[in-house]
C-alpha cells in the first residue's frame, strides 16, 4: 500500500541513454564512477545502481550508511564513500566500502583501524583541496600524509581526486584551469614522494563536459545521469529520466471574494474553479511555488498553483482546464519544467530533485 496517491517515475532506458552519451565524450580507458549519494539524486539509488551497475567501474555515496544499503541490496561495484566520519570507519571495513580520506584525524583513524585488523592494502581514496575550500587535503599536507602512510602495507592509495568549484560556469574558467593545474602539480608532488600515481579524477556532469582534459582516469557523473547538466545545450541530447505525478482530489467552485488555502493567500476577483491536488510540501513542493508561481500540467494544460502550498496537498486553478477528479496529474516530465520549477523555487534542479521526499513512492518504468 502507497503512502500517497503521488509517485516518481524513473525511466532506465533514459538513465542508460544518458550514460551512453557521457560515455561518448571520454577516451576508451577513461573510467565512470556514478554518483549516487542521497538516495540516488532523490531517485532511487538501488534501482539506479542496478540498471547501471555492469556499464560503470565505481559508484559513490556521501554517507557510510548510503553505501551499506547498496552493499545489503547486493550490489557487488566497489563504492566510494566521499564524507566518511571517523564514527564509521569500522563499518565502512565491515562492508568493504572505499573511504575518502580528507583530513588527518579520518587517515589516523583508518590506519589504526586497518593496522588492529591486520589488513593489507585495503582502498583509500585521497580527497585534495584545490579551491573549494569544503573537504580535502592541501598541497603542503602531502609530506605529512607521507609521513603517515610510509611503509604501511595495511592501505594502497588507489585514487587521488580533486572537485571542481564552477565546471558549469565558463565566466570561472580561469579558476577551473587554475584547479586543474593545482592537481596535476599535486599528483606530480605525490609521484615524486610515493614512487607511484594512482588513478587520479576530477570531474563531475559539467566538468566532464567543460573539462575534457581534467578527465584524467577517472570522471565522476551525478546529476547527468537524470538529463540535467546544468546547460540547455547539453540537455537537449540528454533524456529527462524523472517524472512526478499525482492527482485531483477534489474540484472546488470558488465565488468572488471567496479563499482559497491558508491564510486567505489567494482571494478570488472573478468566479474560479480550482482542483486540489494530492501532492505538497512534505512531498518536496517548494512553498516558493505557491501564491500563482509554480504550476502544474494537466490534460496538456498549464494549471497555476493559487495559494500557499500545504504540506499535503496543493491547489491549482482550472478555471479554463477541462478536468474531473481522479484525474492525472504532471508536477513536472521534462528537464525543461525542472529547470524552470527550479528556479522559480530560487533554487537549483540538485535541490528540486533530491527534495522528492520518500512519501512519494518510486516507480521504475522500461
Ligand atoms: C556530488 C558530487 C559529484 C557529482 O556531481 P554532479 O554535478 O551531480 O555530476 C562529483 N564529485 C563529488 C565529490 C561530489 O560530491
Amino acid at each position: 500500500m502507497n503512502y500517497s496517491p503521488a509517485f516518481l517515475e524513473i525511466d532506465a532506458n533514459a538513465i542508460r541513454h544518458n550514460l551512453q552519451y557521457f560515455k561518448s565524450k571520454l577516451q576508451g580507458k577513461t573510467k565512470v564512477l556514478a554518483v549516487i549519494k542521497a538516495f540516488g539524486y532523490g531517485s532511487d539509488a538501488i534501482e539506479i545502481a542496478k540498471i547501471i551497475q555492469n556499464d560503470i567501474d565505481y559508484f559513490a555515496v556521501a554517507y557510510c550508511n548510503e553505501g551499506v544499503h547498496l552493499k545489503k541490496a547486493g550490489i557487488k561495484t566497489p563504492i566510494i564513500v566521499l564524507h566518511p566520519q571517523k564514527e564509521n570507519l569500522a563499518a565502512i571495513i565491515d562492508y568493504n566500502l572505499e573511504p575518502s580520506i580528507y583530513n588527518i584525524s579520518i587517515l589516523k583513524n583508518m590506519l589504526r583501524l586497518a593496522e588492529e585488523q591486520k589488513l593489507t592494502d585495503y582502498p583509500i581514496h585521497i580527497k585534495f583541496n584545490t579551491g573549494l575550500n569544503r573537504l580535502g587535503f592541501s598541497r603542503d599536507q602531502i609530506e605529512n600524509i607521507f609521513s603517515l602512510l610510509k611503509d604501511n602495507k595495511s592501505i594502497k592509495v588507489v585514487s587521488l581526486f580533486s572537485h571542481l568549484v564552477a565546471s558549469e560556469d565558463m565566466n570561472e574558467r580561469d579558476f577551473s584551469l587554475l584547479q586543474i593545474s593545482k592537481f596535476e602539480n599535486i599528483a606530480v608532488t605525490f609521484e615524486r614522494i610515493f614512487g607511484f600515481l594512482p588513478d587520479m579524477h576530477m570531474t563531475n556532469t559539467s566538468g566532464i563536459l567543460n573539462y575534457p582534459k581534467a578527465h584524467f582516469d577517472m570522471v565522476r557523473l551525478g546529476i547527468g545521469l537524470f538529463g540535467l547538466a546544468n546547460d540547455s545545450k547539453q540537455s537537449k541530447y540528454l533524456k529527462n529520466v524523472l517524472t512526478l505525478k499525482s492527482v485531483i482530489s477534489q474540484i472546488n467552485q470558488i465565488e468572488i471574494g471567496e479563499s482559497v488555502s491558508y491564510n486567505r493567500a489567494l482571494i478570488a476577483d472573478h468566479q474560479m474553479k480550482t482542483a486540489t491536488i494530492a501532492i505538497g510540501h512534505a512531498d518536496g513542493i517548494n512553498r516558493k511555488l505557491g501564491k500563482g508561481k509554480g504550476f502544474v500540467s494537466i490534460n496538456n494544460k498549464r494549471a497555476t498553483i493559487v495559494g500557499n502550498v500545504c504540506m499535503d496537498m496543493i491547489m491549482v486553478d482550472v478555471t479554463n482546464i477541462d478536468c474531473k477528479e481522479g484525474d492525472e496529474v504532471i508536477v513536472f516530465d521534462s528537464q525543461e519544467t525542472i529547470e524552470e520549477l527550479a528556479k522559480i523555487s530560487e533554487t537549483i534542479s540538485y535541490e528540486l530533485i533530491t527534495a522528492i521526499s520518500q512519501r512519494v513512492e518510486r516507480k521504475i518504468i522500461n
